[in-house]
C-alpha cells in the first residue's frame, strides 16, 4: 500500500446521517487504495456518549457495502476514536487539544489536522471559532483544513456572517466548502473538454453557442427533509450552489494553468459577469413552482412537516444573461424541481444552424439541418452526445441527425471514485479546485439574492406543476420567448 497523506480527522457530527452514509464509506475506499496514509486517526465527536467500540461497530456497518476484505476493515476502523462533545462547551475543547496531540503521536500524522463539520449549518462557525480561540489547531508544522458542508448561508448577509466567523481561526486557502456536485465525474470534467479540446473550446462562445440549458430533477419529493427544505427552497437548495458552480465551470475564460487559485480567478470573472436582474428582471427571467397532488400522492403543502399555507419553491427556473465578450446574449437556462419527470443532472448545449442551408429543399422535405447539441450527463448515467447532421442512407440527398455518444460502461461506473472520496482526497492535498471559493459563493448570493426578495414579496400562485412532468409552464415560456425550447423533457 501507497504512503497516502498523513492526518488527524476530528469529525463533528460524527454518528449523523452524512458521515455514516458517505463520508466513512468514501474514506475507506481511500484507505484501500492507499491515498489515506495507514498514519491517521479520526476522532468522532457529538453529544452521544459512545465508547470507542461501539464507534467502531457503527463504522462497521456504514462501511459494509465497500469490504471485501475483513481484515482491511478491521484494520481501518481501529483508527477510529470518539468523544463526547458539546459544541458549546470549552472544555471540551480542551480535552479535544489533549485528544489530538495524543492521536498524532500515536499515529505520527505529521500534524496534519482536517476538521469536517457535518452538522446543522448554525453550528459551522461556533465550531470555527472555538477552534481557534481554545487552540485546538496544530501548532507543530502540520496544516490545519477546515471542511463545511452546505448550506453556506441563506443569504449574502448571512453567508458573509458565517464567513467572518470561519475566518477568525482559517484562512481561505484553509476552507473546503463541499459541494457535492463538484465530486461528480462529469463535472469535474468539464474543463477538461473544454481545454483539452480545441475542437470545442474553438467554438465556446455566443458566436457558435446559441443557448446552454442545465437541468438538475429530482424525481423524488421532500422526503423526510421538510424541517429543511421549508426553510430553503429550489433555489437556495439547488440554483444558488450546484447549479451555479455547474455554470461556472462551462462559462469561465480558460485559466493560465490547472491550479485552484487560477480556476477559482476565472470562475468568478463568469458569475461576477452575471446581470443582476432588477424587480422586473426578476418576473421576466425566473420561475418559481410548487408541485400538486395526484390520487396517490399529496400535493407539498399536505407533505409531513409542511405548513399547508408553504408558499416555499419546489421548482425553481431562471435564464442567466453574461456582460462579457464570450457570452453577449447567448443565454443560459437553469433549472432544479422535485417531483419532476425523473431523475436527471444535464448540461445541453445547443449551437447555432448554420447561417446557410444549403440543404434545405423547401417545405416539406425532410433533410433540413438540426443544430448541433452537446449533452453532458452528470447524473444517474455519466456520458456525453453530440449530435451532428450527416447524410441518411436513403437514395436521394437527405439530411438527417445522428448522435455521437459516450456512456460510461458500468465496468468502468465501479472504478469511479464516489464523490466525497474524491473531495477528501483533494482536502488531503490542499487542491481547492472543486470547492467553492468565499468570492464564488459571494457573487452566487449577489445573483439569487434579488430573485428571492421579489418572490418573498408577492404572493405565489401553488400549486403549478404536475407531478412527473419537467414543471410549471412559465418554465417552458420562458425560453419560448427567447424563440428557445428545452432539450430535454423528460422520459415520462
Ligand atoms: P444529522 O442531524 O444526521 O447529524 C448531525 C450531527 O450533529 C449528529 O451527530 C448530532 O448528534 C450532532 N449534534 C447536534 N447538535 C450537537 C451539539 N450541540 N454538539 C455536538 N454535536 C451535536 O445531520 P446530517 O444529515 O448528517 O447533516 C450534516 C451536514 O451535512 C448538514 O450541514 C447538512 O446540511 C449537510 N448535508 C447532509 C446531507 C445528507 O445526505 N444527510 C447531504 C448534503 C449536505
Amino acid at each position: 500500500m501507497a504512503d497516502g497523506t498523513r492526518a488527524l480527522f476530528m469529525l463533528f457530527g460524527g454518528t449523523g446521517d452524512l458521515a455514516l452514509r458517505k463520508l466513512y464509506p468514501a474514506l475507506f475506499n481511500l484507505y484501500k487504495k492507499g491515498s489515506l496514509s495507514k498514519h491517521f486517526a479520526l476522532l468522532g465527536l457529538s453529544r452521544k456518549e459512545l465508547s470507542d467500540e461501539e464507534f467502531r461497530a457503527k463504522i462497521m456497518t456504514s462501511i459494509a457495502d465497500e469490504t471485501a476484505d475483513q481484515q482491511v476493515a478491521t484494520e481501518f476502523v481501529s483508527h477510529f476514536y470518539w468523544k463526547s462533545h458539546d459544541v458549546n462547551n470549552m472544555d471540551h475543547y480542551q480535552d479535544l487539544k489533549k485528544i489530538g496531540n495524543q492521536l498524532d503521536d500515536q499515529y505520527q500524522t505529521g500534524g496534519n489536522r482536517v476538521f469536517y463539520v457535518s452538522m446543522a449549518p448554525r453550528f459551522f462557525g461556533i465550531v470555527a471559532q472555538n477552534l481557534q480561540s481554545q487552540h485546538v489547531l496544530s501548532e507543530n508544522g502540520g496544516f490545519n483544513r477546515l471542511v463545511i458542508e452546505k448550506p453556506f448561508g441563506r443569504d449574502y448577509q448571512s453567508a458573509k456572517e458565517l464567513n467572518d466567523q470561519l475566518n477568525s481561526g482559517f484562512q481561505e486557502n484553509q476552507i473546503f466548502r463541499i459541494d457535492h456536485y463538484l465530486g461528480k465525474e462529469t463535472v469535474e470534467a468539464i474543463p477538461v473538454l473544454r481545454f483539452g479540446n480545441p475542437l470545442l473550446e474553438a467554438v465556446w462562445n455566443q458566436n457558435y453557442i446559441k443557448d446552454v440549458q442545465i437541468t438538475l430533477a429530482e424525481s423524488l419529493g421532500v422526503e423526510d427533509r421538510a424541517g429543511y427544505y421549508d426553510t430553503a427552497g429550489a433555489l437556495r437548495d439547488m440554483i444558488q450552489n450546484h447549479t451555479l458552480q455547474i455554470v461556472s465551470y462551462l462559462a469561465m475564460d480558460q485559466p493560465n494553468s490547472f491550479v485552484d487559485t487560477a480556476i477559482r480567478a476565472e470562475k468568478v470573472k463568469a458569475l461576477e459577469s452575471m446581470e443582476i436582474y432588477t424587480d422586473q428582471g426578476v418576473k421576466d427571467n425566473f420561475v418559481r413552482g410548487q408541485y400538486a397532488g395526484d390520487e396517490d400522492h399529496p400535493d407539498y403543502r399536505h407533505e409531513s412537516g409542511v405548513p399547508v399555507d408553504s408558499n416555499n419553491d419546489t421548482f425553481a427556473a431562471g435564464k442567466i444573461v453574461f456582460n462579457n465578450p464570450r457570452w453577449g446574449k447567448t443565454p443560459f437556462y437553469i433549472r432544479s424541481g422535485k417531483k419532476l419527470a425523473d431523475k436527471q443532472g444535464r448540461v445541453d448545449i445547443e449551437f447555432k444552424k448554420p447561417l446557410v442551408d444549403i440543404f434545405a429543399k423547401g417545405t416539406g422535405t425532410p433533410g433540413e439541418l438540426q443544430k448541433n447539441v452537446l449533452t453532458l450527463e452528470i447524473d444517474p448515467r455519466v456520458g456525453l452526445s453530440l449530435t451532428i447532421n450527416t447524410k441518411d442512407s436513403k437514395q436521394g440527398l437527405h439530411t438527417e441527425t445522428v448522435p455521437l455518444d459516450y456512456l460510461q460502461s458500468d465496468n468502468r461506473a465501479a472504478q469511479v471514485p464516489l464523490p466525497y472520496e474524491r473531495l477528501f482526497h483533494d482536502i488531503l492535498n490542499g487542491d481547492g479546485t472543486y470547492f467553492a471559493s468565499w468570492p464564488e459563493v459571494a457573487a452566487a448570493w449577489h445573483f439569487v439574492d434579488p430573485v428571492q426578495q421579489v418572490w418573498d414579496t408577492q404572493q405565489p400562485d401553488f400549486p403549478n406543476y404536475q407531478q412527473g412532468s419537467m414543471g410549471p409552464t412559465a418554465a417552458d415560456e420562458l425560453l419560448a420567448r427567447d424563440g428557445n425550447a428545452w432539450f430535454y423533457r423528460g422520459t415520462k
